[in-house]
């Protein structure tokens, strides 16, 4: 596990990636099969995944998880952790979900929760047989002293790569959501036709700001407003994930209904251990669709974390849709559509 994939994890999840880790690994390959929504088929894309090696974990970190793994895994967790965050591994993770394509985040965030970089990402991807795509990312500290260089190297790593979008997290890169440096990031996806994911709303993540300039959507309004040629994808809707509350959703709901430039994910924020009865998930998903915004929602799960995350974040969100009533062209939409909408997934 990256230090990015633990971004949203907490003790008792890490503790489950222990316990399930040693189970999922004596598991074969699994067929794929396609997931249905009230008895219909729906192609999926997962446009919210990390990847990593052990080596990327720092050593108290890797201590820490090293204890939770049950014996005889915890004498050697490199080889588990490695093959959870492989290409292969992610496959085998969209396989047993049923899902035909995942996206990597690349991330900058040494001081939290890690570096996955653009080569990294590109080098996955192309492990992936066409199953993996990648968005590529830059560091945001400092960045109005090296603004012309760090923009160049992402401008390359978007075409030499042919990365399919652009992730930021400013609660862990430290970087508020306002800062004139960054409209150069929006200037060039509007430019090169690749949309911006934005982690918004707080997390736990140990260093991480949680300071609302770096969490609240609303700070976004000015650059949504500037950039009306680039697509904004409001990360976790704004999701608190400190309080495991709501949070500023309706601040990221008012972007959107207002601006045709601004996309909703909602991934994290409703797995089993966030929010067990999925309570938060429905609430948000409801909110959405009587907000008329369902064509603007989609999906991620923000996996591997642990073995089965992905295939069970699936079904909750697949359950959930229908709790709130989607309808089959909406949940399709939410699937994929949407995302080909807004860039390439061939
Ligand atoms: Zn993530």
């Amino acid at each position: 596990m990256t230090r990015a994939s633990r971004t949203l994890m907490s003790t008792t999840a890490m503790a489950a990636l222990a316990a399930s880790t040693l189970a999922a690994s004596t598991l074969g390959a699994c067929s794929p099969t396609t997931p249905t929504y009230r008895g219909e088929p729906v192609s999926v894309v997962d446009m919210h995944l990390h990847t990593g090696t052990w080596d990327d974990i720092p050593p108290p970190m890797q201590a820490f998880l090293a204890e939770r793994f049950p014996f005889p895994v915890n004498l050697a967790p490199e080889g588990v952790v490695n093959d959870v965050l492989s290409a292969q591994g992610i496959i085998d993770q969209l396989d047993d979900a049923g899902i035909e394509k995942g996206i990597l985040f690349a991330v900058y965030a040494p001081q939290t929760v890690g570096l996955t970089t653009n080569e990294f990402v590109a080098a996955r991807v192309d492990e992936g047989g066409g199953r993996l795509l990648g968005f590529g990312s830059l560091p945001l500290e400092g960045l109005a002293t090296s603004q012309h260089l760090r923009i160049d190297e992402l401008r390359a790593a978007i075409e030499s790569y042919d990365l399919r979008g652009i992730k930021l997290a400013h609660p862990h890169a430290q970087a508020a959501l306002d800062e004139p440096a960054q409209d150069a990031i929006y200037a060039l996806a509007g430019e090169k036709g690749v949309p911006v994911y934005l982690h918004t709303g707080n997390t736990p993540a140990v260093g991480a700001r949680i300071e609302e300039t770096s969490t609240n959507p609303r700070f976004l309004q000015r650059v949504i407003e500037q950039f009306p040629e680039t697509t904004f994808i409001l990360g976790h809707v704004g999701y608190d994930f400190i309080d495991h509350d709501v949070g500023d959703l309706d601040v990221a709901l008012d972007l959107a209904a207002t601006h045709d430039n601004v996309f909703l994910e909602a991934s994290a924020l409703g797995s089993a251990g966030s929010d067990p009865e999925g309570t938060n998930y429905g609430q948000i998903l409801s909110a959405i669709r009587e907000r008329g915004l369902a064509s603007r929602l989609v999906y991620g799960s923000d996996g591997p974390q642990r073995p089965g995350f992905v295939k069970d974040y699936l079904q909750r969100t697949l359950a959930a849709l229908d709790a709130a009533d989607y309808e089959l062209d909406e949940v399709r939409g939410v699937m994929k559509e949407n995302l080909a909408g807004i860039t390439s997934l061939d």
